[in-house]
């Protein structure tokens, strides 16, 4: 989604370009290498189970939270153990309805389809996966003008994945045909270090433990950031250092790429400031503030605001966004007495 915009961000949570080879093999494969998300991997651990044992195809699941917090991993995952083929596809990519009805009607059955950023389907091929998801089944017109008829056409019972960002833009008509949602949480960063230390061991990179740590702190509760930091690091290693990421060849890394002790890079950092410089700390509305540092609201609302949000360095007001006690501090600005602003420790 919205790649562009994060090209030159290192701390970007999405995907880049020449990171997508590396990223696959890191990729888990199995619900055991798939570090965290205990509560998530409970429950799904039952739902399959279940299907499994009656024999079924597991109920459509709806699965939200930020970019890069492993919604297509978890996808994987849940064909892999149900013993089935996963279709990939994302919402910007099926522009029209009949690109919708020819993936569904070439599933096998059991089958998962997953559906990247399902919030931005167009409401005619939406209406395609309403039949689709509740009868298994595909209305299909043939034909023009007076003489059209629709015929439908059955499907084989398939398990539909839809990821999001964005789980308050999903039409209600669709979240109702969902059977599970699953809401993926930042992880801490005790599982942000097993994850760097399972990457640095595939990918051959040389890692002490507290090297490894220094690393999650910063990677903003999310894997796909932490992996990203880890190969860079890695760079700094073997240039600055011995090969080995050990703390201090981290931390020196980590400053040269400008992302501070608690994971918040330049565009953060700015965002923090803009609050407190030009707004007197809050509240702004999402709006306003995208304009005064040149973001998209949609960017701040989804990659930006949900970590400093976690850290306590914005609340979320009914009239916008408020810097807190915690964001003067980190940056380093006094208050004046004249700030609204709310105190999160
Ligand atoms: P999303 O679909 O939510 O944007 P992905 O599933 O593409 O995120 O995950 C991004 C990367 O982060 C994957 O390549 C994977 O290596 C890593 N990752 C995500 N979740 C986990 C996890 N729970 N354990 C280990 N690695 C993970």
């Amino acid at each position: 989604m919205i790649e562009s915009e994060f090209e030159e961000r290192i701390v970007t949570s999405t995907f880049t370009g020449p990171d997508n080879d590396i990223e696959e093999s890191l990729r888990p494969r199995r619900i055991d290498d798939y570090i965290g998300q205990e509560k998530v991997k409970e429950n799904l651990g039952i739902y399959i189970e279940a299907a499994k044992s009656r024999g079924e195809s597991l109920d459509h699941c709806l699965l939200y939270g930020p970019p890069g917090l492993g919604k297509t991993t978890l996808a994987g995952i849940i064909a892999s153990e149900m013993g089935v083929n996963i279709r990939i596809t994302s919402g910007p990519a099926i522009e029209k309805a009949g690109d919708l009805a020819a993936i569904i009607t070439n599933l096998q059955p059991g089958d998962v389809l997953f559906i990247d950023e399902i919030h931005r389907l167009s409401r005619v091929v939406e209406e395609i996966l309403y039949p689709a998801m509740e009868d298994y089944a595909v209305d299909i017109i043939i034909g023009k003008g007076p003489s059209a008829r629709s015929i439908r056409i059955d499907l084989p019972k398939f398990t539909l994945i839809g990821a999001t960002t964005r789980a308050g833009q999903i039409s209600s008509p669709l979240r109702d045909r969902f059977g599970v949602m699953l809401r993926l949480e930042l992880y801490t960063v005790e599982e942000l270090s097993e994850i760097v230390l399972r990457s640095a061991g595939i990918l051959n990179i040389p890692i002490e433990r507290d090297g490894a740590s220094e690393i999650a702190m910063r990677s903003r509760g999310t894997p796909r950031i932490a992996n990203r930091l880890l190969k860079r690091v890695r760079d700094f290693a073997q240039v600055k250092g011995n090969g080995v990421i050990d703390k201090k060849t981290a931390r020196l890394a980590l400053s040269a790429l400008e992302i501070d002790e608690l994971g918040l890079d330049n565009i953060d950092r700015l965002m923090l400031s803009s609050i407190i410089k030009n707004f007197g700390g809050g509240p702004v509305g999402l709006e306003t503030l995208a304009a005064t540092i040149g973001e998209e609201a949609v960017t701040l609302e989804d990659v930006y605001e949900p970590y400093l949000l976690q850290m306590g360095f914005i609340s979320r007001t009914p009239r916008g966004r408020t810097a807190t006690v915690n964001a003067y501090k980190h940056l380093g600005i006094p208050m004046t007495g004249n700030e609204q602003v709310t105190f999160e420790v």
